[in-house]
């Protein structure tokens, strides 16, 4: 076992488990990771920038599966509440690991969404100020133009 996986393994150990009485120890010998989610709630799927409710999302192993895009994510992707900057943030981090490609159905109609939203302005702001800082790193050159 890796020095990484063992000192993460201490890490979630440790970790604190938040509960009505305040906040506990982890006693268990794995970390515990409570994902609450109102499945009557409506969420909004990142790539294809549309609403449903969180039941409509088809449970597959860890994932749950848009209906609209068919695009697979996490349930806290879907259930977190994020403001636009972190949103464009979690865009920026997302890219590398073809975030352009799987945006639905193409990048032109989810900037559309996205103005439609009224989130373009604020998103653009920020993701574009990413980009200037990752760029002056000069650490990327990839990105979606
Ligand atoms: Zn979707």
């Amino acid at each position: 076992m890796s020095y990484e996986i063992s000192q993460k393994m201490r890490y979630d150990k440790a970790q604190t488990v938040l509960t009505y009485n305040g906040c506990q120890s982890n006693s268990n010998s794995f970390a515990v990771v409570i994902e609450k989610a109102d499945f009557t709630k409506n969420v909004l799927c990142p790539f294809c920038l549309t609403y449903n409710l969180l039941m409509r999302f088809e449970k597959r192993g860890q994932c749950y599966k848009c209906p609209i895009c068919k695009n697979d994510m996490m349930l806290r992707t879907l259930i977190k509440e994020i403001t636009i900057p972190e949103f464009a943030r979690w865009v920026f981090d997302y890219r590398l690991s073809g975030f352009w490609t799987k945006v639905y159905p193409s990048a032109k109609l989810w900037f559309i969404k996205l103005k439609e939203l009224g989130f373009s302005y604020e998103f653009w702001e920020n993701y574009n100020r990413l980009k200037g800082e990752s760029k002056a790193n000069n650490k990327f050159n990839e990105d979606y133009e």
